[in-house]
């Protein structure tokens, strides 16, 4: 019997690229872009055609489901952008990962930005020695962050560490997974983001 592979995969097989939406699963063969490249059916191998409105709405979408913010969230983070004195685009994806849960993402402390968010939202991050349970706060230059929790919930934060090391850690950001820290080196720029997001068609999206 075939087995279930769900959105988040086909999200990958449709980039064609791994966008670690599934946690601990991602790293193993049970990874369903390493199982099957194209999209599921029939017609799987055939590309749709998509209309240039389609195709900055499938951005967006993208871009939300990878670091799981909420329209109005997502929204209020393009705001920022366009009122910023950079290039729009380019500064919505920095505001994007500058997300305290997706940095712990990054840090490798966990295998997904779901459960990222959880452990912030349980209160188990210092930022600058203070806690923070707000996955959405956004880092600045220089911040540290560390791992503050029962030994149960260290000990699981290792094995993320583990699983996840295929990812790396951003340049971006200095990890002493040894000590469960991090610290901010500078703030992320578009080529840490790399191509996964083309930001400048949900600009043209909002623009319009
Ligand atoms: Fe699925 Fe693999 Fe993408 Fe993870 S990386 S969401 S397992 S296809």
């Amino acid at each position: 019997m075939a087995r279930q592979t769900g959105a988040a995969c086909k999200l990958c097989r449709r980039e064609g690229e791994k966008l670690f939406l599934k946690g601990a699963r991602c790293t193993t063969d049970k990874c369903g872009l390493a199982r099957r490249s194209f999209a599921p059916g029939q017609h799987g191998q055939k590309r749709k055609k998509i209309s240039g409105y389609g195709l900055q709405l499938r951005e967006k979408q993208k871009a939300k489901r990878i670091y799981g913010v909420l329209e109005k969230q997502f929204r209020h983070y393009f705001h920022m952008a366009e009122r910023s004195k950079g290039i729009t685009g380019e500064v919505l994806l920095q505001l994007l990962e500058r997300r305290l849960d997706n940095v712990i993402f990054r840090l490798t402390f966990a295998t997904s930005r779901r459960s990222a968010r959880q452990i912030v939202r349980h209160g188990f991050v210092l930022v600058n020695k203070k806690r923070v349970d707000i996955p959405s706060y956004l880092i600045k230059e220089d911040d540290s962050i560390e791992i503050k929790a029962k030994e149960k919930l260290k000990k699981k934060v290792v094995e993320n560490i583990e699983v996840a090391k295929e990812r790396g850690v951003p340049v971006w950001i200095e990890a002493d997974s040894a000590h469960l820290k991090g610290r901010i080196k500078r703030l992320p720029v578009k080529a840490d983001v790399g191509d996964v997001i083309q930001e400048s068609l949900i600009v043209e999206l909002y623009s319009k």
